[in-house]
């Protein structure tokens, strides 16, 4: 796609403007960081090493396993697809942003894999590493516009790579992939900010319709996927690492169970939370309030555990993250006697409409 044609695209989107912190903001947000420890795990997550025998079984639904964060493996239909693959650290600055705990396994222990689909070129997103290890490999990889060149920089043949655009669909061995909106930027370093597409993701089977937000902002664009494309089985939906100083980029909890409710979807599975810290809030924060609220609107939520097998009869729900919640007691926690109570800044979700 033309430089011009990816310009309009970014004219189409529901745009509020990316976080622009500037130098001395940067700077006191990265110091902010660096000394709010008691925000990450002091103690390893638990973990269920994958059952790929029941994981691979033949099944006319979709199977999942979440290894933390954004990174999904599906097998829908007999496919096995990876989303937003991150199986090493997500900062090229490593001791800045780390991972909670290594991957329940290594890349090396996962199923052959067909198709790789990644939402934006942001470091916990889009993985060198991880993609270096396809290279040799016969995986597809589904970008949206001008993230490919990224993975041709790191050796993919171009025949691997397909970019769609919001909007377009590729049919891949009887499953459909459609890139669709997302509130978000893109950029790697200090001079490629919005060179790149970034998108969220319908994934379509014969019985199971997915719908992935990638990372984005609460926007009209939900309800419009919602009426486009609806309604879907299930809503891997972006709920963490959010902030009163980029509120247009990721989702506050409440916005999330809105946008889910918006889309039209059965089930909720939130992710973007869980193994990588990028933002101020406690780790547990974004599922405790998640949690609150889907209990408030009665939304089928599903809350696995690292590494666990999802299918069509097992929904795990269980507070697995429950002991990490900070006492409140603690003058270093956060308070969390709001907790399921919306914050000032956007009201609580309004319910179907
Ligand atoms: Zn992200």
């Amino acid at each position: 796609m033309s430089t011009s044609a990816l310009a309009d695209h970014h004219n189409q989107l529901p745009h509020k403007g990316t976080p622009a912190l500037g130098l001395i903001g940067t700077l006191k947000l990265v110091r902010e960081i660096f000394f709010a420890k008691d925000r990450i795990p002091t103690q390893k997550l638990p973990e269920i090493r994958p059952n790929f025998d029941k994981f691979l079984q033949p099944s006319e639904h979709l199977k999942f396993i979440w290894f933390g964060h954004s990174t999904l493996l599906f097998n829908l239909e007999g496919q096995n697809i990876l989303l937003d693959p991150v199986f090493t650290n997500a900062s090229p600055v490593s001791f800045l942003i780390k991972r909670f705990q290594p991957p329940v396994v290594p890349l090396e222990g996962l199923p052959d894999v067909q198709t790789i689909v990644i939402s934006h070129d942001h470091y916990d997103h889009l993985d060198k590493r991880t993609v270096e290890f396809y290279r040799e490999k016969a995986t597809r990889f589904l970008v949206p516009t001008g993230v490919g060149q990224h993975l041709r920089d790191w050796g993919i043949e171009g025949h691997r790579i397909t970019e769609l655009a919001w909007h377009e669909e590729v049919t891949l061995d009887g499953i459909k992939f459609r890139a669709a909106p997302a509130q978000h930027f893109s950029g790697r370093g200090l001079f490629d900010r919005n060179d790149t597409l970034w998108a969220s993701w319908i994934i379509e089977g014969k019985a199971d319709k997915i719908y992935y937000s990638g990372d984005s902002g609460y926007g009209p664009h939900f309800q419009e996927i919602g009426r486009q494309y609806g309604p879907f089985t299930h809503a891997f939906m972006e709920n963490g690492q959010y902030n009163d100083r980029w509120p247009d980029v990721h989702m506050r909890p409440e916005e999330t169970i809105q946008a889910f409710i918006d889309l039209n979807a059965e089930t909720l599975i939130p992710v973007h939370w869980g193994m990588f810290d990028l933002s101020l809030h406690h780790w547990t924060e974004p599922i405790v309030r998640t949690h609150g609220f889907a209990q408030r609107w009665d939304i089928p939520l599903i809350t696995p555990q690292l590494g666990e097998v999802v299918d069509f009869f097992h929904h795990p729900s269980t507070m697995w993250w429950e002991p990490f919640i900070p006492q409140q007691k603690s003058e270093k926690a956060p308070s969390y006697e709001n907790l399921i109570a919306p914050p000032v800044t956007f009201a609580e979700p309004i319910g179907p409409r």
